[in-house]
């Protein structure tokens, strides 16, 4: 089986541990978890449409009557295959959902790290994840796994604690900002192009027929400031909250409760000290322009937009 190795370095802790608070292990799941959340995020980037796999009334689902009916009518595998698929959309084909497994398994192994316990615990260290190619992996996937974890690494953050629901963390404890090792995977990146993956995720939307959700993260209004850092005040100047982080009377408008998030919803801004990083994500242009003006002077954004047309330049360079 083939299999492909990335050596991870922790820059800040990483946390894959259970809603009781512990982290004693580098869970696959928690990373998988994570991945396929960016990966989301970029499909929709691109133009495409990926389901919100925690909705389950809504996400995606193989078609096995369509696909073995195509047998029947004697189609080949691959025909077959391609009906089957035709609802499901991208995030799914790679990570799985109903009636369609994920592509790959993923282990981990060489941990050569520190786990702290209690509430600022995590993982810090070195380890590797072997990703087996249980099925074949598209080239079109592959190239957009890699473009995945290189924006993860360059301009994101993995594992729990971090954006799936970083109330849980402790305020002032920043998590899953990693280095990768790429030389195993670098073939993955001239696997497909730009413009070849860009149009496979128009043609599975129009083939789907769905529109994302306005709330879904879409990497176009994903916005980074690189070398920078805001405190918790900072941080609640900018959305609107008092001292005690409640919020300011004026500023309960959609926009503001959008970014502080809620219980059960993460915020959409987080801050990292060591190394400097704050990011987030917004719902359409303008609102990513009223971020940059609500950021203080000095703190330039870079659009998640922008990030992605990066790549179409280096995939024509
Ligand atoms: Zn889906």
């Amino acid at each position: 089986m083939v299999s492909t190795t990335l050596e991870i370095k922790t820059l800040t802790p990483i946390w894959t541990g259970d809603a009781g608070g512990k982290c004693t292990e580098i869970k696959e799941t928690g990373i998988i978890g994570s991945m396929r959340w960016w990966y989301e995020a970029i499909v929709r980037g691109l133009g495409g449409y990926a389901c919100d796999p925690t909705l389950s009334g809504d996400s995606c689902k193989f078609d096995t009557d369509g696909y073995e009916k195509a047998l029947e009518n004697g189609e080949s595998v691959e025909d077959a295959l391609a009906v089957g698929l035709k609802k499901v959309c991208p995030a799914c084909q790679l990570f799985g959902c109903t009636g369609w497994k994920r592509r790959f398994r993923m282990e981990i192994s060489d941990v050569a790290g520190l786990f702290s316990k209690g509430i600022k615990g995590g993982f810090n260290g070195t380890f590797k994840l072997n990703i087996y190619e249980t099925d074949a992996i598209a080239d079109s996937e592959k190239w957009l796994f890699y473009q995945t974890l290189k924006i993860i690494e360059r301009y994101g953050a993995i594992g729990g604690r971090t954006t799936r629901k970083p109330q849980q963390g402790p305020i002032g404890q920043n998590y899953g900002l990693i280095n990768v090792d790429f030389s195993d995977m670098s073939k993955w990146n001239s696997c497909s192009s730009y413009a070849k993956v860009k149009g496979g995720v128009i043609e599975n939307k129009k083939g789907i027929g769905k529109k994302n959700d306005e709330n879904w993260f879409d990497f176009r209004y994903y916005w980074v400031v690189e070398g920078k850092y805001m405190n918790r005040l900072d941080m609640n100047d900018m959305l609107k909250l008092d001292k005690k982080g409640k919020p300011k009377s004026s500023s309960n408008i959609d926009f503001y409760k959008f970014l502080r998030g809620q219980e059960g919803v993460s915020k959409k801004i987080f801050s990292f000290d060591k190394p400097k990083r704050v990011f987030g994500y917004v719902r359409n242009e303008e609102e990513l322009n009223k971020i940059a003006d609500l950021l203080k002077s000095g703190f330039e954004i870079k659009k998640g937009g922008d990030i992605l047309l990066s790549l179409e330049e280096l995939g024509n360079a």
